[in-house]
């Protein structure tokens, strides 16, 4: 789970050119616009992160004009609370992601030490989008624990990665914005998850189930166990009309796969047979942007991310994830050695 507020120290303060009454601090790899003078060096904040769902609360008021989300919900039924929703805002040219708020917003006792989790001490949430479209249907049950969620950690929240890894050769893909499917063989069972849940693979109403269809994976999964000898799960954003406002222009959906899984193993398989997996079963995999040697700041890798997208290049692309070529473990991401450095513009230009 995302520690979307957590306590933090602020690093760095830096004047904005040409502002007066504002300038920018530092919180772990992220920029926060604040009211000058308001955070020093050193302090200790509670941060919040983009994407949080602040609830209505006399301090959170200010953030009524510019960011309230009402409840959504289904008959009587609430889906998701009302609140303050936290996105990547602009000013005067400064991007600032997240905001920042005195200790005195927690409850007596709530921890302060720092990297203390308090999201659940003020009540926040994660915003999430409405539910497209086509990604409903029949469900059979919650993700299989045989096989491992999809998930990227921001470097934002990942700081000594950069040293740790410094020198290290990663891969870079393209980040794409659409929906995550797993479809997994396994014991001769053939089954398609979501995100977060195993689906129908008979209800067509769901996308997933007609990608499935349309590119034979069933068939696929079939020829890379017998030519690999393991039993394959492949991950992949599922992009195209009707999915995340279609940012790529396909006039059909399409899966591009970033992750094969070994299921007996419990283990994501290295590149190199991954690339040849996809090569022999003429699967497409999420576009590639070569390899790098790691030796940036936080600022210089969110500056790398901001392009345009391989698929359609008057769309800002929404980041860049790295991968090392052979798989490995980290302690700080707490799984696989992965993680994504999502573009600003991106985020600017879909309000996120
Ligand atoms: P957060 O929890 O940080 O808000 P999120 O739940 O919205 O993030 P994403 O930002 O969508 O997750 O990032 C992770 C997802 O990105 C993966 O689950 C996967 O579906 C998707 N993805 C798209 N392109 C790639 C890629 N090139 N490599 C890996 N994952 C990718
Ligand atoms: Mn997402």
């Amino acid at each position: 789970m995302r520690r979307l507020a957590s306590i933090q120290t602020v690093t760095l303060t830096e004047p904005i050119p040409n502002a007066d009454a504002i300038e920018r601090v530092k919180i772990l790899g992220w920029w926060v616009v604040c009211k000058k003078g308001e955070y020093r060096l050193g302090d200790r904040v509670v941060y919040c992160e983009i994407d949080s769902l602040l609830p209505e609360r006399p301090e959170f008021e200010f953030l009524r004009a510019s960011s309230f989300k009402a409840a959504v919900m289904d008959g009587d039924v609430t889906i998701q609370r009302a609140g303050f929703r936290i996105k990547t805002v602009k000013l005067r040219e400064q991007v600032s992601q997240g905001i920042c708020f005195p200790l005195s917003m927690l409850s007596p006792g709530a921890p302060i030490e720092i990297g203390s989790d308090v999201t659940s001490d003020l009540d926040i949430i994660k915003y999430e989008p409405p539910i497209p479209v086509g990604m409903g249907g029949r469900i059979k049950g919650t993700f299989p624990a045989f096989l491992s969620k999809t998930d990227e950690i921001r470097i934002q929240v990942l700081e000594p990665i950069l040293e740790r890894y410094r020198g290290q050769t990663f891969q870079m893909t393209e980040k794409l914005d659409g929906s995550s499917m797993t479809a997994f063989l396994r014991d001769g069972e053939f089954g398609i998850c979501s995100r977060n849940q195993w689906l129908d693979e008979a209800d067509e109403t769901n996308v997933m189930v007609r990608v499935a269809k349309t590119l034979d994976l069933p068939g696929k999964l079939a020829r890379i166990q017998n030519r690999f000898g393991f039993q394959p799960a492949i991950q992949g954003e599922v992009i195209g009309p009707g999915i995340q406002k279609n940012k790529y222009g396909l006039d059909r959906v399409d899966l591009r796969v970033f992750n094969i899984f070994d299921i007996g193993q419990y283990r994501l398989i290295d590149r190199s047979v991954y690339l040849q997996a996809l090569v022999a079963v003429e699967l497409m995999g999420v576009p590639e942007l070569g390899p790098i040697v790691l030796d940036h700041t936080i600022d210089q890798l969110v500056e790398l991310s901001i392009g345009v997208s391989t698929l359609q290049s008057k769309t800002q692309r929404e980041g860049i994830v790295f991968r090392p070529d052979v798989e490995q473990f980290d302690q700080d991401v707490g799984g696989r050695l992965s993680f994504k450095v999502i573009n600003p513009q991106f985020l600017l230009k879909y309000d996120e």
